[in-house]
């Protein structure tokens, strides 16, 4: 397991916003950063599983959340605009953003891959971090160190047979980081980096490999000393790197 230990403010007055916040490891991200002080946007699909977490934050007494309903499928360029406004009239600056939400799409041969299944994969993993990632630069200019993560997976890294458009769109991401890292790299305070969260125990992981033990692999709470080290100050020198979870 990546090995960090976070102070309990490490995120104190820090704004984080998380993609896929309701449910997983998106879900986790969001108590864990709440916990550790950080005021969290929340931002998924599926309103009540969104104020599920908003209500679990809010009876711990952490900062008051945002709740943010979005389909990243369907989202256009002005939906991420309204939200960025609405941000910027809240807290003037976002400190941490977290493209965590994903669609994992069909695991079968290439050429049986549906047209529109893989351009489903393609808007929801490549397309709206990109949209969201470009409409939320001048919020994370006006934090004083903003920390961009984008989730990956091993298939991101290497392709593998039956991973389909999934393994595309996480090798797409690894690209969007690199371009955006280099492009930060002595210009802002921004750090762009990737995070594998290697094989965590979650519905996506349930889908991927149906006749695993649930029980094999950690729950999305254990990952999460990667995700503090990237969102807080001790990253800060971090820039452009493919990290692991695990
Ligand atoms: P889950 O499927 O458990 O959770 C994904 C979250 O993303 C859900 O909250 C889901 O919303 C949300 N989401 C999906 N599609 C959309 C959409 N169109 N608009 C808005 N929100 C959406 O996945 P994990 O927690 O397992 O995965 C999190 C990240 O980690 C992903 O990027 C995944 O690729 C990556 N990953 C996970 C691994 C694992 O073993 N779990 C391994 C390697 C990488 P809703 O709740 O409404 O369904």
């Amino acid at each position: 397991m990546f090995d960090y230990t976070a102070p309990a403010d490490l995120l104190k007055d820090r704004v984080i916003l998380i993609t896929g916040a309701g449910d997983g490891i998106g879900r986790a991200c969001a108590l864990s950063c709440a916990a550790h002080g950080a005021t969290v946007v929340l931002v998924g699909r599926t309103p009540s599983k969104l104020e599920a977490v908003y209500d679990e934050i809010e009876a711990a007494g952490h900062p008051q959340p945002a709740l943010c309903p979005l389909n990243l499928e369907t989202a256009l360029e002005k939906d991420y605009e309204d939200l960025a406004d609405q941000l910027f009239d809240t807290f003037g600056k976002l400190d941490g953003l977290v493209h965590n939400a994903a669609e994992l799409g069909p695991r079968t041969l290439m050429d049986t891959v549906r047209a529109d299944a893989w351009l489903k994969v393609m808007q929801v993993n490549v397309n709206a971090p990109f949209l969201l990632t470009k409409t939320m630069m001048p919020l994370l200019r006006a934090a004083p160190d903003a920390s961009v993560v984008l989730l990956s997976s091993s298939v991101g890294r290497k392709g593998r047979a039956y991973w389909g458009p999934y393994a595309v769109s996480k090798f797409a991401v690894e690209g969007l980081m690199q371009t955006l890292a280099d492009e930060q790299d002595g210009t802002s305070e921004i750090r762009v980096n990737t995070l594998n969260p290697g094989a965590t125990r979650t519905k996506m992981r349930s889908k991927a490999y149906p006749n695993e033990p649930a029980e094999n692999n950690p729950e999305p709470s254990a990952i999460m000393p990667a995700f503090l080290y990237l969102l807080g100050p001790d990253s800060r020198d971090t820039n452009g790197q493919a990290l692991d979870a695990q």
